[in-house]
């Protein structure tokens, strides 16, 4: 499993994360859970000291955990497959540290028949311990209008945000001397037990300790510049990869480009909203686009030869004689790059020509008098070919 060579703004090569948990797409969040929960054990790096590859495997299985447990992740991944996981340069998940998978284990061995004391110690070792909550930014939301040229090509756009960066007074600490203390209402738990009537009687209730907000540590000497939060809100302009060949209402992923967290937590991501601008010739239909061409008659009965637009600039179009309105006309290759649901281009659609006649609504004496003429002429009533040879048929003349 390489996952070092990027084409196209993505990771080239990846296995399908359906795959790599060894589930059906049709799969449960139970049985998603319990495959990866499978998976996290056989390669645990704990396990596995000094292997390479299982630790790879190990953060795989974790990404692939990570997208396909978030009903709205998993939703985008089936329907545009890494492409629409793809942020700057490819997708974001990749760069999952061995913290973040970490994380998600109490979650994922709750009531799996484990000690949760022990997995605590097997998995956890060396991250946070335990009972602080691990801080995230919030996600941030912005957008991008591309022309049917930059879906083209692929291009580099710069958003210009409003976000919460890190507070370069105080480091991100959000203390003016860069110390903490315990918090004395929870003893650094960060949590607080406390009793509560309820249907069965008084009950313990554990919830998270509000003087410290879950972090276990108080800043005595506030930071002057944030507050103690550790964050300011600033301007930032965030330069977006957008891969060829996106659609209007996909979404990019840019990990960490989101609100900065208070004290040191881990950053939101920016989700980049894909809009699409009209064309003042084409219309989009997948990865082919249409254009409507309008002959004017002598071309279409003559045949000529007519200029018509491309992406990439004029070219000319030979139209054989006899050409009827209606017709459809492809130029190969001339449409937009294809993406497969990996995010990975597969060639290219088609231009496609519709073909339609001009008639003249004005007309001046001339005209009109040749147009007269031609009206009784032979060949001009439709159907004028096979009415001879029916009557030929029937009559036998
Ligand atoms: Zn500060
Ligand atoms: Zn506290």
């Amino acid at each position: 499993m390489k996952n070092d060579k990027i084409v196209n703004g993505f990771m080239a090569e990846k296995r399908d994360y359906y795959e790599v948990l060894g589930v059906e797409k049709t799969a449960s969040a139970e049985e998603i859970k319990k495959a990866y929960r499978k998976k996290a054990i056989q390669y645990h790096p704990d396990k596995n000291p000094g292997d390479k590859e299982a630790e790879e495997k190990f953060k795989e299985a974790a990404e692939a955990y990570e997208v396909l447990s978030d009903p709205q992740k998993r939703a985008r991944y089936d329907q545009y497959g890494f492409a629409g996981m793809g942020g700057a340069g490819g997708y974001s998940g990749g760069g999952m540290s061995m913290e973040d998978i970490f994380s998600h284990f109490g979650d994922i061995f709750q009531g799996a028949g484990f000690d949760i004391g022990d997995i605590g110690e097997m998995f956890m070792g060396g991250g946070r311990s335990r009972g602080q909550r691990v801080r995230k930014g919030s996600d941030l939301r912005g957008r991008v209008s591309l022309t049917l040229e930059e879906i083209a090509t692929g291009c580099e756009k710069k958003i210009k945000v409003r976000r919460l960066v890190e507070c370069k007074e105080c480091h991100g600490t959000g203390s003016a001397d860069g110390k903490t203390e315990t918090c004395p209402t929870c003893h650094g738990s960060g949590r607080v037990t406390r009793a509560q009537r309820g249907i069965f009687g008084m009950m313990q209730v554990q919830s998270v300790c509000d003087t410290c907000g879950g972090e276990g540590r108080i800043i005595k000497n506030k930071c002057p510049k944030c507050g103690g939060q550790g964050v300011v809100r600033d301007e930032d302009i965030i330069t977006v990869n957008i891969p060829a060949g996106v659609m209007g209402g996909m979404q990019l992923t840019v990990p960490g480009k989101g609100n900065a967290a208070p004290r040191g937590g881990v950053p939101g991501d920016l989700i980049v909203m894909i809009e699409e601008e009209e064309h003042k010739d084409f219309i989009r239909q997948e990865s082919d686009l249409v254009y409507n061409l309008l002959l004017d008659m002598p071309t279409a009965v003559l045949g000529g030869q007519v200029q018509i637009p491309t992406l990439t600039g004029d070219v000319k179009i030979t139209i054989t004689p006899g050409t009827q309105p209606g017709k459809v006309l492809r130029m190969r290759g001339k449409g937009l790059p294809r993406i497969d649901q990996y995010g990975r281009s597969y060639g290219t659609g088609d231009l496609l020509i519709n073909v339609g006649v001009y008639i003249p609504e004005k007309l001046n004496k001339e005209e009109r008098k040749l147009i007269e003429q031609l009206q009784n002429s032979p060949n001009i009533a439709p159907g004028a070919g096979e009415k001879k040879s029916f009557f030929h048929n029937l009559f036998g003349i």
